[in-house]
């Protein structure tokens, strides 16, 4: 039987920055505990499995007050298969918890030769040339605007408790830098044309999940910000064979983890960031379906 789905305004999307881990046991943040583990939402597309409720005290909190966060592993994709409704799925969980603040991590690859494994980077726009596919709204009028896909304030927030947290010599590259994500669905990596490819369009990193997370977010009011770090160059980027990232993987999860989780445990409710106010209808779609109403053709 499925479980209710709980009330909160924030999210935390665990991805692959996560993997081997028990969250947020093994973090050991202080105030916090895990309220409900295990929990199975029913969506309109099937269940959606894996979640849990973080509960925080008012200790690191912006107001002093207890919070809940919204956890869900692996960006809520099935275990044992493959299924990529799981982002649409996410999303409309967390807009029936009423989700306002998501925080997703993940690990990527580098098409930048600036940009090395060990990074820790917070994207600037997505290059997704996919994004419709899972869409939530239904309907093509419903288009939503697409500049400040990640949120400036939890992108600020994010890069501040990187600072604190991201050991040396490792870097954390922030939003000020403008990194561009590429999405690329999966589960395989892009290929060397592939990476050329999005290089040449402007990409500096590629991974499956934060793309079809940004468009999904913005569907919902909420704001977004991606906490990546980079764990490989992607194929053909650099004249050498692929390196085995399992060693910086395992030595960075930790650390990754806990800045994600003390991101949200910052993270404030305000709404000056302005992003809530960027799910509405594109002018240009209002008129087209104003003089469609008025037996109009469509420009
Ligand atoms: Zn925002």
């Amino acid at each position: 039987m499925a479980d209710t789905i709980p009330q909160t305004p924030f999210a935390l999307i665990s991805g692959s920055a996560q993997w081997g881990l028990m969250f947020p046991d093994d973090v050991l943040e202080p105030g916090v505990s895990v309220r409900e583990r295990g929990l199975v939402f029913e969506t309109p597309w099937g269940p959606s499995e894996n979640w849990q409720v973080i509960e925080v005290s008012g200790e690191g909190t912006p107001d002093g007050e207890p919070r809940r966060i919204l956890n869900v592993f692996a960006h809520g994709w099935p275990i044992d298969s493959i299924n990529h409704e799981a982002f649409r799925k996410v999303a409309w969980i967390l807009r029936e918890a009423g989700v306002k603040k998501i925080l997703a991590d993940s690990t990527s690859g580098s098409m930048n030769r600036m940009l090395k494994p060990g990074d820790f980077i917070i994207p600037w726009d997505v290059l997704d040339l996919s994004q419709t596919r899972y869409s939530l709204s239904g309907k093509m009028t419903a288009a939503c605007q697409s500049v400040q896909l990640f949120c400036p304030q939890l992108a600020a927030l994010l890069k501040e408790t990187a600072e604190e947290l991201w050991p040396q010599p490792h870097r954390v590259v922030g939003q000020d830098q403008q990194l561009v994500f590429a999405h690329n669905w999966g589960p395989r990596f892009g290929s060397r044309a592939e990476a050329h490819a999005y290089k040449v369009l402007g990409a500096d990193a590629m991974n499956h999940s934060t793309g079809a997370e940004a468009s999904l977010a913005r569907e919902i009011g909420a704001c977004y910000v991606a906490a990546s770090f980079i764990v490989r160059w992607q194929d053909g980027i650099m004249d050498r064979p692929p390196e085995d990232s399992t060693a910086l993987h395992e030595s960075l999860r930790h650390p990754a983890s806990r800045i994600s989780l003390r991101t949200m445990i910052r993270a404030p409710l305000s709404e000056q960031c302005g992003c809530h106010k960027l799910r509405t209808l594109t002018p240009r779609e209002d008129v087209r379906f104003a003089q469609n109403q008025r037996g109009f053709t469509c420009g």
